[in-house]
Parts: structure tokens; C-alpha cells; sequence
């Protein structure tokens, strides 16, 4: 998860009232950007753009989990994430440099502090919520940073912005860089029908579960 371009994470929203069967609404939300690196076919700024204009172009309203340290802590990269609170998205907070919380070399003060740190950033956009999204989706593998970390956010009136639904989709941006290194022109289309196929896929076993 840490090594995809942008992470979209896709939230079926638990909006349905008790009773209901589905829900009925999907949030879609984006991770680890804005990123500053070029991909072969877009400038980091135009694919930034590129997004936004989709976005837009469906009125669908989104969330940038912002993780400062990618590039949203240099001028180039918080234009990028302004444009997206500029737009009408949501802002929120996904630390400065995508540590692992359960990994054993990161303590609970080091996570909070990548927390305040990305916050000091993202507090000044537009858009602006506090809502954080757990790196790679991990709140903790023992109790002392588990119950530290849901007490440190509710001390920062911060929310947990979990996901109910998610995908390897950054499995399938790994293929595509790999298929557009080898030529910028390649066709996508079947790329996209796997990467959609996939999302489906997910979206019912979801539900299953
Ligand atoms: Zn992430």
C-alpha cells in the first residue's frame, strides 16, 4: 500500500438504517498523496489534474488522505493537495511518512508524532477535516499502541476514517508502470477491464463478509 501512486480506497459507507440490507452509498477515498513523481505518460501535476477533473466530471465528491512527507510539505506538492480541498474534497490526515504501527522499529510517540506533524500541514487547506487513515490500515498489534493511538485521537477530536471495503489496487499500478516503461503507448484497455473486473470482485466479497 505504501508503494502505490495514489491508494483508492473504495468505503462502503454504513449509512443504511438498521433493517436495510445494503448500503447506500460509496465513499471514495485516496491515499499516500499528493505524490510529486512523474509516471510515464503524466507529469505528477497533471495527473493530479487528471484526477480532479474526473472527479468532477462525475460530481463525485472525495477524501485525500494526505501523507505530507510525499510531497504536500514542499510548494509544488501543497498546491496539489489545495486543489483538491479547492474543489470541494475532503482533506484528512494519513501521517508524514507512511510508518507501520504494528512494525516493532515504530513507537506509539513516534506514529502521534508523525500524526501532529502532517496535521500542522493539512490543518491549513481548504477542506480540512480531522480525519485519519491508519497507514496500510494497521490501529495497532498490541493493546499499549492500540488503545494509545483511539485515546490520542479522541484527545485531538480527530476520527478514525476507517474503510469497509478495500483493494490491491496498488498490485495493478505496479503492472501498469511496468507496462507503460515498456511502452508509453500501450494499450490499457485490458488493464482496465482487470483492474474494474477486480474492484467488482472485491465489492462482493465485501458485502459477503
Ligand atoms: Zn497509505
Amino acid at each position: 500500500m505504501g508503494k502505490s501512486l495514489i491508494r483508492l480506497a473504495v468505503v462502503a459507507a454504513m449509512l443504511a438504517l438498521a433493517g436495510t440490507a445494503l448500503a447506500q452509498s460509496v465513499a471514495f477515498t485516496f491515499d499516500d498523496g499528493p505524490q510529486l513523481s512523474e509516471t510515464p505518460r503524466m507529469t505528477a501535476q497533471r495527473r493530479n489534474q487528471a484526477i480532479l477533473d474526473t472527479l468532477a466530471r462525475r460530481e463525485v465528491q472525495a477524501a485525500l488522505f494526505v501523507t505530507a512527507g510525499y510531497g504536500a510539505n514542499r510548494a509544488e506538492g501543497y498546491a496539489m493537495a489545495k486543489a483538491w480541498g479547492q474543489a470541494g474534497h475532503a482533506i484528512g490526515n494519513h501521517t508524514m511518512t507512511h510508518p507501520d504501527l504494528d512494525s516493532a522499529k515504530v513507537s506509539l510517540a513516534q506514529y502521534q508524532r508523525e500524526i501532529l506533524d502532517c496535521d500542522a500541514i493539512v490543518r491549513t487547506l481548504p477542506g480540512y477535516q480531522k480525519w485519519f487513515r491508519y497507514t496500510c490500515l494497521r490501529e495497532g498489534n498490541m493493546p499499549e499502541k492500540r488503545d494509545g493511538m483511539r485515546a490520542f485521537l479522541q484527545q485531538l477530536g480527530y476520527r478514525n476514517a476507517y474503510v469497509s471495503f478495500d483493494t490491491s489496487d496498488w498490485r495493478f499500478d505496479d503492472k501498469l508502470r511496468e507496462v507503460l516503461s515498456k511502452n508509453p503507448q500501450a494499450d490499457l484497455a485490458p488493464l482496465r477491464q482487470l483492474y474494474l473486473a477486480h474492484v467488482k470482485q472485491r465489492a462482493l466479497a465485501y458485502r459477503a463478509l
